[in-house]
């Protein structure tokens, strides 16, 4: 086989080399069926067995209550963007966003084109290098959004916003931290991530909904626009992204077999700290964030010359390290280090920026 080499790509990202292995074996036989998993039908008895653990390890291992719907959708978190006001925005009520960054920009523009929207805090005056710490929330706002962690400008929530207006409930696009630390489910009302990050391949998007706000969502939209369609249908009202699914139960396992989000949150905790550690005594490279709103998930940096930069991007993917290149609004490097991502793998991309900064 090829030999592997450190991948910090920010999506689709590392997976679990055990979860890799085991996919393929069953590639070719689910078990013993003689049917490989991608060539199984969904309704039967193999690939129904898939889908009712992926949903009770996923209820599992992020705690969620019973009275919350666990869907395994399709159309990305950015179809997420436009459902959401479709389904819960109404004509005569506002949702309020916390702009901290692109994919925050996008969810808003979405919701624009259903109804009425505010602006609760921004990041944009500083290139939403930090999280903002107030917000000004609209009058009775029906739902208030925020992105838990910026994947492309590397910023995180170090915990979800407080003190948000009593009528609403909150809505967390997680795509690039979810399960990589414990979260408070009964705080949110809906939240939802794309599995390439942290859950699986792309092509399954992850959403924990309230059951009465499914309930309630708007009646007249497309079938497959409506929460309830998939709430109703256990996410079988088509055919769904069977080896998606299959892949995220097999990281569902992988995450309770290696100590549940409390031990996920310990190690990305660890790893990171490695990385920003040393950027905070490096003469050569600095974290793009401000201190405080630091992502455990997406570590951005720059040299401060943009030479520089692609140099060292060149250098560390000649001595593989792939997909440090930073993404293009911010400039410089990016090392996304999800659950997934080995500690080892932190440790050599410090030792080889530290030989990078000594040899000038
Ligand atoms: N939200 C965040 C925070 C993301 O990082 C991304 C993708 N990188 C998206 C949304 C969009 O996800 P998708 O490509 O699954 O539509």
């Amino acid at each position: 086989m090829t030999r592997r080499i450190w991948n910090f790509s920010a999506g689709p990202a590392v997976l679990p080399e055990s979860v890799l292995e085991e996919a393929r074996d069953n590639l070719l036989s689910l078990g013993n069926t003689g049917i490989g998993i991608c060539e199984h039908s969904h309704r039967g008895k193999p690939f129904m067995a898939v889908a009712a653990e992926a949903e009770a390890l996923c209820r599992e291992i992020g705690n969620i209550p019973e009275d919350y719907a666990v869907l395994f959708l399709q159309g990305g978190a950015s179809l997420q963007f436009s459902m959401i006001p479709m389904n819960f925005l109404p004509s005569d009520r506002t949702a309020d966003y916390l702009v901290t960054g692109m994919w925050a920009e996008k969810a808003l523009k979405e919701a624009k084109s259903c109804g009425a929207t505010h602006i609760a805090c921004s990041g944009k005056d500083a290139n939403y290098n930090y999280i903002p710490e107030a917000c000004s929330y609209s009058d009775k706002p029906v739902y208030v959004h925020y992105t838990s962690n910026n994947t492309i400008f590397g910023t995180q929530f170090r915990t979800e916003p407080t003190s948000i207006p009593e009528s609403a409930f909150l809505v967390c696009d997680a795509s690039s931290d979810i399960f990589s630390r414990p979260v408070d489910i009964r705080k949110h009302g809906l939240i939802y991530a794309g599995a390439q990050k942290n859950l699986g391949p792309s092509g399954v998007t992850l959403v924990i909904v309230r059951k009465d706000l499914v309930a309630a969502g708007n009646k007249s939209l497309a079938t497959m626009l409506q929460y309830r369609t998939h709430a109703d249908n256990e996410s079988m009202y088509n055919t769904p992204p069977t080896f998606g699914i299959y892949l995220m139960m097999l990281v569902f396992r992988w995450i309770k077999a290696n100590g549940g989000l409390t031990a996920m949150e310990s190690r990305n905790t660890a790893k990171a700290k490695v990385l920003y550690d040393y950027l905070a005594t490096s003469s050569l490279f600095k974290s793009t964030t401000k201190s405080g709103s630091e992502s455990k998930m997406n570590v951005t940096f720059v040299t401060g010359n943009e030479e520089r930069d692609n140099a060292f991007v060149k250098a560390a993917e000649a001595a593989g390290f792939s997909g440090l290149k930073g993404h293009r609004s911010v400039g410089g490097m990016r090392a996304s280090i999800y659950n997934a991502f080995p500690p080892e793998g932190v440790q050599a991309l410090v030792q080889f920026m530290k030989d990078f900064e000594a040899a000038g």
